[in-house]
């Protein structure tokens, strides 16, 4: 007899949780899309995805995944022959690459590995040998959801600016917007890319692409644009279609306005920060609770590197994987796989999982999350530490409530 007969629980880096109020939104009549409240709907988005994002550029919205907004950057900015500079930490930058060489844009990669963030003073180094300056981008995932490593973009810009190198600098925030503190102006990030379902609480099928200056100057000589890609009829619109290339998509639209109306209206974006972190710090501690005895660990063992919006855990041989399986069938809790770091099939496959805790999260969820876990590792015999819950409550009790 199982246990999982209540609200189930979604704990996957992404989509993430989708809140009541989100889906409610978008239960309705379809509206006309020529005029009235959806236009005016539209029109309001733009200003608060730019609060989130911390920038005062530009934002094309797109009908489409992560992998679309991906490549519109890309599409947008550059050449078939151009040359980009991609730091991988994990999966994502690979990912972004592939993207591009599809387009016959020439790509190459700089591996940090899987378990640390990227190291600003060898991209300067790279940076450096590009006399003739043939690097036209580079690419960087801020959040990496399959290590769960965070990369400084701060500290890269600044190193990538020492070298004097005009390389336009692309982060992909889609793991970290509305979670991990970004502030694209300030940062001297010139595209960030972005999708709805993770910390946006909307489901799959938005993405977004911020632009500033340097990069709307950059699309002038693009010899990728197409028609479709385009990000200057999605914000320089003669008329409402064309912000969307065709129809737009209504209701994951009202879904929107009503996440932005708690995240950037209600919460506020740098409360929503420090709530990401303040549960990522519990999370931890109750892995490091864990890992006391037996195989747990986390797989980034800086904690300046690692993200607040997903946890990588590694374990002992088919031990994530029973555990995944336990959480699931018996509790109603989803954990993530092991997306990127082994094959499956392989005995590594089932040596790690992922907590996503990215978005619409309280403390009973997150407490919730652990709880369970715990008792998995319980009920399946695998060896761990006393304490989890405990050690992660106190956590939580050293909150700033004020
Ligand atoms: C989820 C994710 C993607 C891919 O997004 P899709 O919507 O699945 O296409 C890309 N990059 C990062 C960092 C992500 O977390």
């Amino acid at each position: 007899m199982a246990l999982q007969y209540g609200r189930p629980q979604l704990s996957i880096p992404g989509p993430s949780i989708m809140p009541d109020r989100v889906l409610n939104a978008m239960h309705r009549a379809s509206p006309d899309i020529y005029e009235g409240e959806l236009i005016d709907v539209t029109v309001s988005l733009y200003p608060d995805l730019k609060a989130v994002a911390r920038t005062d550029g530009d934002v094309a919205i797109y009908i489409a995944n992560g992998h679309g907004a991906w490549e519109a950057a890309i599409c947008n900015t550059l050449s078939r022959g151009d040359k980009v500079l991609v730091i991988n930490t994990g999966r994502f930058g690979e990912g972004w690459a592939n993207m591009a060489r599809a387009l016959g844009v020439d790509t190459e990669i700089l591996d940090f590995g899987q378990s640390a963030a990227v190291d600003p003073q060898i991209v300067a180094g790279r940076l450096g040998q590009d006399k003739a300056h043939d690097i036209k981008a580079i690419f960087t995932p801020q959040t990496d959801t399959a290590s769960s490593v965070s990369n400084d973009i701060a500290g890269l810009r600044s190193a990538i600016s020492d070298t004097g190198h005009p390389a336009l600098f692309f982060v992909d925030c889609i793991a970290s917007l509305g979670c991990e503190r970004h502030e694209m102006d300030a940062w001297g990030v010139d595209v960030m890319v972005a999708g709805s379902q993770k910390g946006l609480m909307t489901p799959p099928g938005l993405s977004f692409v911020f632009f500033n200056e340097k990069a709307a100057a950059a699309r002038k000589s693009a010899g990728l644009v197409s028609a479709y890609w385009d990000w200057v009829p999605r914000t320089r619109p003669e008329a409402y279609y064309q912000r969307f290339g065709g129809t737009a998509p209504t209701h994951h639209l009202f879904g929107l306005r009503e996440a932005l109306d708690m995240l950037v209206h209600e919460e506020g974006v740098s409360a929503a920060w420090a709530r990401h972190e303040r549960f990522a710090r519990a999370i931890w501690a109750a892995v490091e609770a864990w890992a006391a005895s037996g195989a747990f660990r986390l797989n980034v063992q800086n904690p300046a590197q690692r993200s607040h919006a997903v946890t990588t855990v590694l374990t002992g041989e088919d031990e994530g994987g029973r555990l995944r399986r336990w959480c699931k069938e018996k509790a109603g809790l989803t954990l993530g796989i092991g997306l990127g770091l082994s094959e499956p099939g392989t005995p590594e496959w089932d040596a790690v999982f992922r907590i996503g805790h990215m978005g619409h999260l309280n403390v009973p969820m997150v407490m919730g999350m652990i709880g369970t876990i715990d008792a998995g590792l319980k009920a399946l015999g695998i060896a761990h530490g006393d304490g989890a819950s405990e050690t992660a409550a106190r956590v939580i009790s050293e909150h700033d409530f004020s």
